[in-house]
């Protein structure tokens, strides 16, 4: 916003030099750059409302939750997400598509986090291009 509303200021200092040489053709282009900063600076504006209003959705818990398997969920996103990431630090790490198993006598899939090394395990391994377990 600072940036902006630095531009106008410089562009209003550039429109007042700009009368002292009485040059209508300079003038009329400060004029303008003026019109398309102050239409820059509505539609910063908005931008800021939208993003606030989409951190605000992301932050809060209502669309997130933690599915049987102990991965986090966002409603209408098939992605897996990180548990620990997010109750840490509310973030959103995705979560590998395939879990590795360990130890062929524990029927258990491990999904590591990329991000802070946090593991999920799980009794279902997950085809790649879906959510629903193998069977
Ligand atoms: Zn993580």
């Amino acid at each position: 916003m600072s940036l902006i509303s630095d531009s106008i200021t410089v562009a209003e200092k550039v429109q007042s030099i700009a009368k002292k040489y009485k040059d209508k053709e300079l003038n009329d282009e400060i004029i303008l750059l003026q019109q398309k900063l102050s239409l820059l600076s509505n539609e910063n504006i908005k931008l800021r409302e939208e993003m606030a209003e989409i951190r605000s959705d992301v932050l809060s818990n209502k669309n997130v939750y933690m599915d049987d398997n102990g991965f986090l969920r966002r409603k209408n996103d098939e992605t897996k997400y990180c548990p620990k990431c997010w109750n840490k630090d509310r973030r959103l790490s995705i979560m590998p598509n395939h879990g590795v198993k360990e130890f062929d006598s524990i029927n258990e899939y491990t999904f590591k986090c990329s991000a802070c090394g946090f593991m999920v395990y799980s009794k279902d391994n997950f085809d790649k291009n879906s959510t629903q377990p193998i069977s």
